[in-house]
């Protein structure tokens, strides 16, 4: 399960920032996670809050955000976050694919 050593990367994270905040309770960590990024939302979670026991993020709000890819157009710089073959404005084929395996702490709240 590799969502337990990201937990604690993030945990990590979140510690030493609290700390120079001088943060002592962390109430809610919100994270943004891209669809292709393979973590298990339900897992990390999971991780989050068996790390974050006697700790100050014990009983903090995990809140995720899934993070959709979008696809832009190379041609013209049309952006869709849906998939499609053709650029839907000018239909040129040469489309990118920007986004979707984001790991990311968006903000945390805490005193
Ligand atoms: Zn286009």
């Amino acid at each position: 399960m590799h969502e337990l050593s990201i937990a604690e990367e993030l945990l990590d994270i979140i510690y030493r920032y609290a700390e120079n905040a001088g943060i002592n309770k962390i109430s809610s960590v919100n994270l943004r996670i891209g669809e292709f990024s393979g973590i298990f939302p339900d897992s990390l979670e999971f991780a989050f809050g068996v790390l974050s026991e006697g700790k100050i993020t014990e009983n903090a709000d995990l809140k995720i955000e899934k993070v959709s890819p979008k696809y832009v157009c190379q041609e013209c710089g049309f952006c869709s976050g849906e998939y499609s073959e053709n650029c839907k404005k000018c239909g040129s084929e040469e489309m990118s694919i920007e986004g979707g395996s984001e790991l990311e702490i968006d903000s945390f709240e805490g005193e």
